[in-house]
């Protein structure tokens, strides 16, 4: 049992002042507030007390890659560029591999205030692209990487089978990825087994796009969740809609209410490119708009239709997708800028990070300090909208991820083990 005060607190029913909180088995067991600063030295007193944020989208492994692709390669540079040199470098990454570079992200992630992770897992397959003997050994080594840093997982395995609309045949870049839904079925149930190691860990499924599915495929997709969280990425890239388009007749996010069951239990990544009857249906749908505003500046996708979606009740979280850069106030800053740019208005969004919160839907959790909920709790050198909007350098002093304080004075506990793990690894493969 632990227990903590906070000079301000932002709980599940708002800010409160003398915030004293009770832990015990990685859960909030009791909060008292208006509590004066306590004197007794066993109770850590903290400034700024705000829940952990979930981080709805992350390809751990791509994390190698950050700052490595940022030089012109051709006469126009685009997101089919970076992927072939995302393919490049990923064909080097085996269980070793992925399991250190995953522990450098899952560490960089908690240092910046994200308690919970979905991993969009698509790196399956070993290098050489044959099969291991036991399928889950790469997400296995997501968990581990997980088990290191303290994160919450919410690993999401990849369905991916095509290459292109159609059922087009995989690329040999692409190898990796590819199951059929057999083979899928038997990658769910170990990846299950992997993950109940974990304190309060799920396994949800990730159907990877329309481009990569086909349409029987993603109906017999959706049972296979068992209920837990489905991610899809979709209309990323003005290429796909025009792709589906083509194929379908149908845009890719209109496509999908006509042919899927979309609810609570979903999440649309990215959905940048939407009509306003495509913006429309989302927001009524109870899905959560998983909106990764770095790497989609990063990549030059284009700009959610924010405002007119939350207009509408629609609701997102964020996530730090290829994670060139991990930041949970980067992201949301971002994502209002965008707005004001586009708009030329100013506080388009508002409580930004309160509404992000909602994003834990998306991680089949709740979000929020609460009695009863996980312990996870961020605390900040300073108020919260100066964390958002006016912060260099990362105000995050101490992170408790189900109760256990795994970032102290805005360094995660393990910090020089895992960054000298990273850093051999770094040294191997630009050798
Ligand atoms: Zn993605």
């Amino acid at each position: 049992m632990s227990t903590l005060w906070f000079e301000k607190a932002l709980l599940k029913s708002g800010w409160q002042s003398g915030v004293l909180l009770t832990l015990a088995d990685g859960r909030v067991t009791a909060i008292e507030t208006d509590v004066p600063s306590p004197k007794d030295a066993s109770v850590e007193r903290h400034a700024i007390g705000i829940p952990g944020m979930p981080n709805l989208h992350s390809h751990a492994f791509q994390r190698v890659i950050a700052g490595l692709t940022e030089r012109r390669t051709s006469e126009q540079d685009s997101f089919w560029s970076w992927r072939e040199q995302m393919y490049k470098f990923q064909a080097r990454i085996g269980p070793d591999e992925l399991q250190t570079i995953a522990a450098l992200a899952y560490m960089e992630m908690l240092e910046a205030g994200f308690t919970r992770v979905g991993e969009f897992h698509y790196l399956h397959h070993g290098v050489d692209g044959r099969t291991f003997a036991d399928p889950a050994e790469m997400a296995g080594r997501i968990v581990a990487a997980a088990e290191a840093t303290g994160i919450g997982l919410t690993l999401l395995p990849v369905f991916y089978a095509h290459a292109g609309f159609g059922g087009l045949a995989p690329t040999p870049g692409q190898a990796r990825f590819i199951h059929d839904l057999d083979g899928f079925q038997r990658l769910l149930e170990a990846s299950r087994e992997q993950a109940a190691r974990l304190d309060d860990a799920l396994v949800g499924i990730a159907p990877h796009s329309l481009r990569a599915v086909t349409p029987e495929e993603l109906t017999a997709l959706v049972p296979m969740a068992q209920g837990a969280p489905i991610h899809i990425h979709i209309a990323e890239q003005v290429k796909e809609v025009e792709d589906c388009l083509a194929h379908t007749g149908r845009r890719p996010v209109e496509w999908l209410f006509d042919h899927a069951p979309i609810n609570d239990q979903w999440c649309l990544v990215h959905a940048t490119h939407m009509m306003a009857d495509e913006t429309a249906r989302l927001a009524r749908s109870g899905a959560i708009a998983g909106l990764c505003p770095i790497t989609e500046a990063n990549l030059g996708d284009g700009v959610f239709p924010a405002r007119d979606y939350l207009k509408q009740g629609g609701r997102f979280g964020i996530g730090s997708d290829s994670n060139v850069l991990i930041s949970a106030a980067e992201e949301l800053r971002l994502l209002e800028y965008g707005q004001r740019l586009v708009h030329r208005e100013r506080n388009v969004l508002d409580n930004l990070y309160v509404r992000a919160l909602d994003g834990a839907q998306a991680l089949g959790v709740e979000s929020g300090i609460a009695v009863g909920q996980p312990a996870d709790i961020v605390s900040l050198d300073c108020e919260l909208d100066s964390f958002v909007f006016a912060s260099a350098r990362s105000p995050v002093d101490c992170v408790w991820r189900h109760g256990r304080k795994q970032v102290s004075g805005g360094r995660h506990v393990k910090r020089d083990t895992l960054l000298a793990d990273y850093r051999r690894l770094m040294q191997k493969l630009t050798a």
